[in-house]
């Protein structure tokens, strides 16, 4: 409930005997029956889905009463917004669903929130590191093996774009198969977990629900806290049955004739509406299986105990941008002008060079963006955009 700015709450979980009550949400908790430090993970979610916050509680649990100043911690593990910059500036889209990935006491730990509008997913699993990392590994070097032919080492100068030329329609489905199967094993392993996990509700678990909640396009928000040691890369995940290990896969049928008719955006294969979606069968690969095909996937970063950023950003007569092109991609001229007619700038400011980059980045912009190379020296990040001046 809310009135004059204020949020009060409606309905309290537990008894409070405070002034302050009306403002507060208070949960009765029991401690453990053994004094000593007491952990309790707290999530809020905004509308069920969204995670805003992800915090680890740490209390004192004394036998006798005793005045301890600090005896209750609260440690940020992930945070997205306050819950009031929700309530009062509620303009994110509406999210189907998000995926957290954290670690909790040196295991990870995948949480699951889902909707279809009408009925909430909710589950909870452990993963071992092993089994994480290694299929992550995998993942990776499917990817790196499509783009430019290497598998485990980071790309080099030389080696060559392989979607430089439109590439043949062998290309193009074997390529579409190797990121399926991974993509596929990738998404049987976090799902696997969720069947096991001993926080799914057990009623839901059962049946086609899960697929069925994701099913539909929507918004899926892909949270790493804090403690996350992987970054999922979940426009890899592939959903629809798959029979991984068969000699003999091919292309949906829908998919390869609405791209020969060069109509991708918005065919029936990337809404979930083909036949395979529908009758999947296990040895076609519909690129509708990804989730970067059919979801609009989103990884927001933790703004740990940072000032709150805005849920929305303002823009008149036009957005401004700013970033940096790596000026050696062959497509670098093609993608520009791609991107100059995508939308009305009022400021476009492309670096074509490291100074010119930074300047670019001086600005105020609403969007940065950047096409380029990536990489780890030692232990510092960096981005290839072009020349070292
Ligand atoms: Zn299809």
């Amino acid at each position: 409930m809310r009135t004059n700015g204020t949020a009060f709450v409606s309905y309290q979980p537990s008894p409070v005997d405070s002034e302050v009550g009306a403002e507060r949400l208070f949960f009765p908790v029991d401690t453990p029956a053994k004094s000593g430090t007491a952990r309790l993970w707290c999530h809020i979610y905004w509308r069920q889905v969204l995670l805003l916050q992800s915090r680890l509680i740490q209390a004192e649990v004394a036998s006798s009463s005793i005045l301890a100043p600090h005896a209750i911690t609260s440690t940020v593990d992930y945070r997205l917004a306050d819950p009031d910059d929700a309530i009062y500036q509620p303009r994110q889209p509406e999210h189907a669903a998000s995926v957290t990935i954290g670690q909790e006491g040196g295991t990870h730990v995948l949480r699951v929130m889902a909707t279809d509008g009408r009925d909430l997913l909710r589950a909870e699993a452990t993963l071992g590191e092993g089994q994480l990392g290694n299929q992550i590994q995998l993942a990776r070097s499917a990817l790196r093996r499509v783009a430019w032919g290497g598998s485990e080492e980071p790309w080099q100068p030389g080696q060559d774009y392989r979607y430089e030329r439109p590439p043949s329609l062998e290309q193009v489905t074997s390529d579409l198969i190797l990121l399926a199967v991974n993509g596929y094993r990738l998404h049987h392993l976090l799902l696997q977990a969720l069947g096991r996990g001993v926080g799914a509700d057990p009623v839901r678990r059962r049946g086609p629900g899960r697929e069925k909640r994701l099913r539909s396009p929507g918004f899926v928000q892909i949270a790493l806290t804090r403690s996350a040691g992987h970054v999922v890369p979940a426009a890899m995940l592939y959903d629809l049955p798959l029979d991984s290990n068969a000699a003999n896969l091919s292309l949906c049928a829908d998919f390869v004739a609405s791209a020969e008719k060069g109509e991708l955006f918005g065919s029936a294969c990337l809404t979930g509406t083909c036949k395979q979606a529908s009758e999947p069968d296990p040895r076609l690969v519909c690129p509708g299986g990804f989730w970067g095909f059919r979801h609009a996937l989103g990884i927001p970063l933790s703004i740990g105990g940072g000032p709150a950023v805005p849920m929305t950003l303002p823009y008149r007569d036009g957005v401004a941008l700013a970033g940096g092109v790596y000026q050696d991609f062959p497509s670098a001229q093609g993608h520009v002008e791609a991107l100059r007619g995508l939308v009305r700038w009022r400021d476009y400011r492309m670096g074509r060079d490291r100074l010119g980059t930074l300047e670019a980045l001086g600005e105020q912009a609403q969007i940065v963006y950047f096409y380029c190379h990536g990489g780890v020296e030692g232990d510092v990040p960096y981005l290839r955009g072009a020349g070292r001046r």
